[in-house]
């Protein structure tokens, strides 16, 4: 695989968008920091309309100064840059219901999330370009970084081009116009972003969920108390701490400012486990959940359940599982006890 590219500032033009009439669809956490931070690029002749429902997050982009449209299909109308930025599960019905069916030819569709365009959710008109431009942060630090005149990592690419060439052009200037170039774009895909996001989801982080959950159970039973536990293993903030010096000077490196008992225990350590069951078993969710798209259909299939209010929302019942865990216990146990032991 060779090196991915990386765009930056000097790579867009943003005199491609002047004129332009561009359309944010949901004013949520990319949303509301997405149109301020091309609002601040004060490109000639742009108009930037916010598409909502009438609620909070409409009354949020009034008062931050834009036009609100509560007519999905209006807002579609005549707009040259469309940027899809409601909750993934919701987009295919907005998409597909209010918003395709009023697109005009050649106009830009922007997904912040590989997941909808890969898995072919939305019905993407053939005359048009589909670019996704991904910041890698929450919204708020896309915004106060932006501000602060800092970049933010992000992926870009080209998943479609209405046939005029203009896709890649116009995909460098939307993440220049978001800030998203001044740090360095990196050039990725779709499949490489739904893959790398689900496996962290489903593989990754689950481990994680487990690692802990097995270590507190051992621990518990060689008769440690929740308290020290819980404060050993992620209340003190270590965690955090160890994934900010992982980013910041290595994955590897930051172990250097560990003990040489650490050091040496968690290096040793880590060649003791077998990697072959861990390896097999994050082939098998790439392959057999992720890419083969069973994960993706089973959410399909349930995904109204997640506005349910009552027991059923599988969220519910999934924490209600994981409530029951040693460490869910112990946990909650300690945080009742938190205001003494803080005192
Ligand atoms: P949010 O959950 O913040 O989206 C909220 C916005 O979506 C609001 O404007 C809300 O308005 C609107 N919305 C929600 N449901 C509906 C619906 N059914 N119909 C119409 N509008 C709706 O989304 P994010 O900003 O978190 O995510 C947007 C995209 O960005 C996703 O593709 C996500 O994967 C991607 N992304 C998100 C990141 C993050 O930090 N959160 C990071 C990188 C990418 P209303 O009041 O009408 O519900």
């Amino acid at each position: 695989m060779p090196a991915a590219t990386i765009y930056y500032d000097s790579d867009a033009d943003l005199t491609l968008l002047e004129g332009k009439k561009v359309l944010f669809v949901g004013y949520g956490n990319q949303g509301s920091a997405q149109a301020q931070n091309l609002r601040d690029a004060n490109i000639s002749g742009i108009s930037i309309l916010v598409a909502n429902r009438e609620d909070s997050y409409a009354k949020e982009a009034k008062a931050a100064g834009f036009h609100v449209e509560n007519d999905f299909g209006k807002a579609a109308e005549g707009a040259d840059v469309v940027f899809l930025l409601i909750p993934d599960q919701a987009q295919p019905a907005v998409f597909n219901n209010e918003l395709a069916p009023h697109l005009k030819e050649d106009v830009t569709i922007v997904v912040a999330s590989g997941y909808n365009v890969h898995f072919k959710f939305l019905n993407l008109p053939r005359k048009s370009h589909v670019v996704m431009v991904a910041p890698r942060m929450i919204g708020i630090s896309v915004r106060t970084r932006h501000q602060s005149g800092k970049g933010f990592p992000c992926f870009v690419s080209v998943e479609q081009d209405s046939g005029n060439g203009q896709a890649h052009a116009m995909s460098l200037a939307l993440a220049k116009g978001i800030g998203a170039t001044k740090a360095g774009a990196i050039s990725s895909s779709v499949k490489e972003e739904t893959m790398m996001d689900l496996l962290a989801e489903q593989a990754l982080w689950p481990s994680i969920i487990q690692l802990f959950t097995q270590a507190y159970s051992v621990l518990k039973a060689a008769g440690c108390s929740d308290e020290a536990l819980c404060y050993e293993m992620w209340m003190s903030k270590e965690p955090a701490e160890i994934f900010e010096r992982a980013a910041d000077e290595g994955f590897l490196q930051q172990l250097k400012h560990h003990s040489t008992v650490s050091q040496y225990g968690q290096l040793a350590g880590a060649l003791k486990i077998d990697p072959n069951p861990v390896r097999a078993h994050f082939e098998d969710i790439l392959q057999n959940r992720i890419l083969s798209g069973e994960f993706a259909k089973e959410f399909a299939a349930i995904e109204k359940d997640f506005e349910r209010t009552d027991d059923g929302n599988p969220l519910n019942v999934l924490y209600r599982q994981h409530s029951k865990s040693e460490l869910a216990v112990g946990e909650e146990n300690v945080r009742k006890r938190l205001p003494q032991l803080l005192d």
